[in-house]
């Protein structure tokens, strides 16, 4: 059976919370009253979607999800215009990738828009949790985990897939704040022929570690650099973008999705927006940048600024890259972020909060 919204059924709470007051939200801490689940067995494919008070779930202690990572998810939010529609920001993209991590984690696929109604249903009935003003959303959690209860290592014949739902506040409350990364070799993220492009939660659990060392040193995030060339892939869990500068002309360059990277939805939207709306003084290029290059431009003032891309805070400016002991200095604007990092995250604002139409971008 294919996943159906039009057997969703809803149960209310009759225990409602009322939603902490905006200051006082911090990501992913608190979540709505309801949450969303659609059952997936072998036999019988998906079973009737269902939306219920949001509880805790029992599960067999043999589940694959505990033993051989069995588990992907998305990241995508719910944004409150200024007319009081909820709009979501390019779902599709968010379905489309979560199913290409379906099938490379061996757990279902499913209608991608028929979860998106579903979706949807959620959203009504938990819409006093999403809060309005900028930088304001509620933050949408899809995941998938594998439920067969075996030690056996193999494709799980049992699957849930639910969705839960926080209310957040601005990344950066007080404004931007540019962070410093240090560039990381000694471990790495993702290679090629791995998973490092699909949401696989096993991706992120490598990634603590390093990221802790490079807190101890006073930065926020490790700069992903893959191969002896030194190749960048990505920043935290964000995706990469450089500004270089020579003769008068522009060049915003990010790394190619070659399977060590992530499609990052907010990276297909800088492209995107980039290239219609740049003038001809800029080339907007997906290619390989190594360390190198950044460090040998930078020394040469061809650097104009760089920032990271992602769903939690749209665009973070960098301010600094340490690699092997050495800082190199990267501009930012006022001590806040670069021109283009700014303009981007208006132009992707503005298309989130309904202030804006671009294409098919913003589902009401
Ligand atoms: N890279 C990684 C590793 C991520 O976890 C994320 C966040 N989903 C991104 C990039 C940015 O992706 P998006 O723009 O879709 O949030």
């Amino acid at each position: 059976m294919s996943l159906d919204a039009s057997k969703l059924t809803i149960t209310k709470t009759t225990n409602s919370k009322t939603p902490l007051p905006k200051e006082q939200l911090v990501f992913g801490k608190t979540f709505t009253d309801h949450m969303l689940e659609v059952e997936w067995t072998a036999e019988n494919g998906w079973g009737a979607p269902k939306i219920s008070p949001y509880h805790a779930l029992s599960l067999d202690p043999a589940s694959s999800v505990f033993h051989y990572s069995f588990e992907l998810f998305e990241g995508m939010k719910a944004y409150r215009d200024t007319h009081g529609k909820i709009r979501t920001f390019r779902p599709d993209k968010n379905m489309a990738r979560m199913n290409r991590s379906a099938k490379r984690a061996a757990l279902p696929q499913f209608e991608g828009d028929e979860l998106l109604k579903c979706i949807d249903e959620l959203l009504k009935v938990d819409e006093k949790f999403i809060p309005e003003g900028y930088g304001y959303s509620l933050y949408l959690r899809p995941t998938l985990i594998g439920t067969t209860s075996s030690l056996g290592v193999a494709k799980p014949d049992r699957a849930l897939l639910f969705v839960i739902a926080s209310p957040v506040g601005p990344y950066f409350s007080g404004g931007f704040k540019p962070v410093s990364l240090q560039a990381t070799d000694y471990a790495v993220r993702a290679w090629p022929g791995g998973v490092g492009e699909y949401k696989l939660g096993a991706n992120y659990v490598s990634c603590i570690e390093p990221q802790s060392v490079a807190a101890t040193k006073g930065h926020s995030q490790n700069l992903w650099l893959f191969g002896e060339e030194g190749y960048i892939t990505e920043v935290g869990a964000m995706n990469f973008f450089i500004v270089f500068q020579k003769d008068g002309k522009k060049e915003l360059v990010t790394s190619p999705l070659d399977g060590t990277i992530l499609p990052g939805v907010t990276r297909d939207s800088t492209l995107a927006l980039a290239k219609a709306r740049l003038d001809s003084s800029w080339e907007v290029n997906e290619r390989k940048i190594t360390i190198h290059e950044v460090q040998e431009r930078a020394a040469k003032g061809e650097v104009v600024e760089a920032f990271g891309t992602g769903t939690a805070a749209i665009v973070s400016p960098i301010s600094n890259i340490e690699f092997h002991g050495a800082d190199i200095a990267i501009p930012v604007v006022g001590g806040t972020a670069g021109e283009l990092t700014q303009q981007i995250e208006k132009w992707i604002r503005e298309i989130q909060y309904g202030d804006v139409e671009f294409e098919d971008w913003s589902r009401v």
